[in-house]
């Protein structure tokens, strides 16, 4: 054969593998998740929260729907207040998938097997009108529990055709959210952009961190964020955050199909309280803090 000839082919060869490798590396995917569903603090709420509620999640819907991006979201059952069915259809009907978050946001590592299955079934029952398929299930607290437990949990989704959905990228949302929430409402809307960008900067950084975790250089990410006031300000800048930096938003279960990073497997969601160091540290950035707050 013509050795020049074979060069040629040799050359056409590695550089197509190198535009496959290049397009393969620079993969960059994000799902997105929406915990508590319908709304944080709907389980406290008076009619005149419940009014709030309504229009903040109709926002958050409005964020995805303008945006044209797939979004995930997990509901626990018994803060469904009256109302808020409405909220869970329309989400659906505009094409978001909703799984299942137990019936009352139990923690697996502070119960038995039993117990927590038996939080899953009354969820799974009460939902069915509303969940989509296949059926997503999450942790709240992202608790896993252990050792038999663990697998007697796993077992029983398994069995049930339930899919558990891990979490790659944790926003920390709620910390923001407290914060927010306790700078008086008359005054709130001049301090969100500065929680929004501390906000925006702290989620960039725990996707540089997930990213380094990916060993192909492909990055598919799934990120976990609640159904709150922060993010009924914010969620349209955070999904044009990962836009600009190029991450295509994807459905989960395509993340799912293509991910290989492992789960954090942190402890923590929104119903981590507000503590004095936090009340300090708003006060310190000068922000004007409220005594007594309204959780919606
Ligand atoms: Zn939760």
């Amino acid at each position: 054969m013509n050795p020049k000839f074979v060069r040629v082919v040799l050359l056409v060869l590695v550089l197509a593998n190198l535009f496959i490798y290049n397009v393969y590396a620079t993969t960059k995917e994000v799902a997105l998740t929406i915990d508590d569903l319908p709304f944080v603090g709907t389980n406290s709420a008076t009619k005149g929260n419940l009014g709030r509620a309504h229009d903040r999640f109709g926002k958050i819907l409005d964020y995805l729907v303008d945006a044209h991006i797939p979004a995930t979201g997990f509901i626990i059952a018994n803060s469904i207040a009256s109302g808020q069915w409405e909220l869970l259809e329309a989400f659906r009907n505009a094409g978001f998938s909703l799984g299942n978050h137990t019936y009352s946001h139990a923690n697996l590592n502070q119960m038995s097997a039993d117990k927590y299955i038996a939080e899953i079934a009354k969820a799974d029952k009460i939902l069915a009108p509303v969940m989509t398929q296949p059926k997503y299930f999450r942790y709240p607290y992202l608790a896993e529990g252990r050792g038999a437990t663990k697998q007697e949990v796993q077992k029983y989704l398994v069995e049930n055709q339930y899919i558990i959905a891990p979490v790659t990228v944790d926003s920390k949302d709620y910390q923001f959210n407290e914060r927010l929430l306790h700078i008086p409402w008359r005054v709130r809307d001049q301090y969100v952009s500065k929680i929004k960008q501390q906000y925006l900067n702290y989620v960039w950084r725990q996707t540089l961190k997930a990213e380094r975790h990916s060993k192909d250089g492909s990055s598919v990410q799934i990120l976990l964020i609640h159904a709150n006031l922060l993010n009924s300000h914010c969620l349209g800048d955070l999904i044009k955050m990962y836009q600009d930096n190029g991450y295509q938003f994807v459905s989960l279960e395509r993340a799912l199909a293509h991910q290989s990073t492992p789960s954090t497997g942190e402890i923590n969601d929104q119903q981590m309280s507000f503590n004095k160091v936090d009340a300090l540290w708003l006060f310190l950035q000068g922000y004007p803090i409220a005594f007594k707050i309204d959780r919606l």
